[in-house]
């Protein structure tokens, strides 16, 4: 199928495509890689007169370091993450995810702004960057606000942006030489979005104890008593497994609608241990 008719608008700045998308009240769409807009405005998913291109804007692909933290704008693909273009201040965790999602033609084309405005449950950024802490940055007509990834996603393929609002990019922490990571992804088939995800952020030195799981409810969420856990965990401990299997009992049912004897339950269950397995051995 092929989308209704469109116009399509090419801008060079932020203000200019927010002032845009406002001169048409509503009906708009920015659009950054397309890989997930234009298929779903073919299949008539989505409708729109007007498309805003927002992939050449030059201050939407820029990364850096600022007090900490590390600015990444929301029109980087997953193919400059992957290919080390964009410096990697998480310790090789943000290049492992992005050379997993999808297939290279995609990765070449999709960025880390859409995957999390997209906000499929399933995709690779919204876990790993829950994991991680990040902060979402949104820029409206007048001001720029900080989100926490936490707040930003509220449901499925739902996020707290108003009408206008544009993603300019995410914060993520510079993590210590002391950080230990692992990202665990379950699906049949290499490319595919995930029937499960794991992720594991551990950064004693900025007090980051953070277990994540996608691809099992609307949105992704973070697992509370496992986070905890985290904090004193050790490979050693010959109890570990059985442990995790309690704590992952109650997390699973707090946080998931799935029933204990369930196929889902125990699969989200069996990869969060072997997240927590990989973490533990770094
Ligand atoms: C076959 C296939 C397989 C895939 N497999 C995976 C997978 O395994 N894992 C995975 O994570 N993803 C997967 N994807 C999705 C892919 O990663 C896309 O890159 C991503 O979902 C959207 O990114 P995009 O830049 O193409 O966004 P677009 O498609 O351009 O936009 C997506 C949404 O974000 C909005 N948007 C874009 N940029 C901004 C911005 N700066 N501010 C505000 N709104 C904005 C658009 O209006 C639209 O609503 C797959 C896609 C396809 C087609």
């Amino acid at each position: 199928m092929k989308s209704g008719k469109v116009n399509y608008h090419s801008v060079h700045s932020i203000d200019e495509a927010i002032a845009l998308h406002q001169t048409h009240e509503g009906n708009a769409k920015y659009m950054a890689g397309g890989q997930s807009l234009m298929p779903m405005m073919c299949l008539r998913l989505i409708f729109s007169e007007e498309v805003i291109d927002v992939s050449k804007i030059s201050d939407l692909k820029k990364s850096f370091s600022m007090k900490g933290r590390f600015f990444i704008g929301a029109a980087v693909t997953h193919a400059m993450i992957e290919d080390g273009k964009v410096a990697d201040p998480t310790k090789g965790y943000l290049q492992y995810v992005a050379q997993g999602i999808a297939y290279r033609g995609i990765r070449n084309k999709g960025t880390i702004g859409g995957s999390i405005v997209n906000a499929d449950p399933a995709a690779d950024w919204p876990t790993a960057l829950l994991a991680l802490g990040a902060t979402v940055i949104i820029k409206n007509h007048a001001n720029e606000i900080e989100t926490p990834m936490g707040e930003f996603q509220c449901g499925l393929m739902q996020t707290s942006l108003k009408e206008t609002d544009l993603v300019k990019g995410v914060l993520v922490p510079e993590l210590s030489n002391e950080a230990k990571w692992s990202y665990v992804k379950f699906c049949h088939k290499v490319g595919e979005f995930a029937h499960s995800i794991a992720a594991i952020v551990i950064d004693p030195e900025l007090g980051l104890f953070n277990a994540a799981l996608g691809a099992a409810g609307d949105k992704p969420v973070l697992l509370p008593r496992l986070s905890k856990y985290l904090m004193s965990a050790n490979i050693k401990n010959t109890d570990l497994d059985k442990e995790l299997n309690g704590l992952l009992e109650s997390d699973l049912l707090e946080n998931t609608f799935h029933l204990s004897s369930s196929y889902e339950f125990n699969l989200h269950r069996s990869i969060i241990k072997k997240a927590v397995m990989e973490a533990l051995k770094k």
